[in-house]
């Protein structure tokens, strides 16, 4: 989930280091941090930037996380858009609504765009009667997509939980023509997040907390699920006095 209201064109202090686990997503995020920090460099050099990096996987699995921590490694500004806010009753509404995130971007200097749940705005088009205004709001995506330049400085980051239902036109060679699973944690990557967090908020923890005999007991669980057990655990005893 994003919150607009705070990650609008705001540096990100957030780095990998407050990931766990998702050791691929992160190595092929990793990939682009020396190009968001030196763009014209790379550009300048010929070299062929992505401008798109698709994030597949269900909620609370550490999309928005990492798409904040990219931006933070490369010392540059987030900016984070959900689908469902392109979409307004309104005619007009959605394009300008992708018109006016690019260009503050590019007027940043660059950074990472994050959007959230991208098949709410790229769903294929024209699959259910009168979408006009979606399809439009997604064709001016595109061609923001493709107008900005390798020396922008600006990487696209999308998640979605179901890659199957983007309309093609997103995925052709040079958009997110890059796709990455994030599945849910194993159970050393659920160890690993409760250590995390547990230390990152020093909760206090009894002696006889096993935080990995707990990630065994939760299969299935994801990241912000483990977050929120934590959570839990430091509310209820001041509760219980
Ligand atoms: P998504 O975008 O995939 O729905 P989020 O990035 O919003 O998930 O995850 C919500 C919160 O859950 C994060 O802010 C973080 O605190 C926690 N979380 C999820 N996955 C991880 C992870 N792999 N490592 C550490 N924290 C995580």
């Amino acid at each position: 989930p994003v919150d607009i209201a705070t990650s609008d064109g705001a540096r990100s202090t957030t780095t990998f280091k407050d990931v766990a686990g998702n050791a691929a997503a992160i190595a092929d995020l990793g990939e682009v941090v020396e190009f968001l920090r030196e763009p014209r460099r790379f550009a300048g050099m010929g070299a062929k930037i992505p401008k798109g990096i698709l994030l597949e996987g269900p909620p609370g699995t550490g999309k928005t996380l990492m798409a904040r921590a990219l931006a933070g490694e490369a010392k540059t500004n987030f900016f984070a858009m959900s689908g469902p806010d392109f979409s307004a009753m309104f005619l007009g509404v959605g394009t300008m609504r992708v018109k006016s995130l690019f260009r503050r971007a590019r007027k940043a200097g660059g950074g990472v765009i994050f959007i959230d749940e991208i098949d709410s705005l790229g769903g294929k088009r024209g699959r259910q009667n009168g979408h006009v205004e979606d399809d439009r709001t997604l064709n001016q995506f595109l061609v923001e997509l493709d107008g900005f330049d390798a020396s922008a400085g600006i990487i696209v980051i999308a998640a979605t939980n179901r890659a199957s239902d983007l309309d093609p036109a997103l995925l052709r060679k040079g958009r997110f023509d890059r796709s990455v699973t994030v599945g849910l944690p194993t159970v050393d990557e659920r160890a690993a997040i409760l250590e995390l967090h547990a230390s990152k908020r020093r909760i206090p923890l009894g002696t006889d907390v096993e935080l990995g005999r707990l990630a065994r007991l939760m299969p299935g669980a994801s990241g912000a699920d483990l977050e929120g057990l934590l959570d839990e655990a430091a509310i209820l005893p001041v509760r219980g006095g």
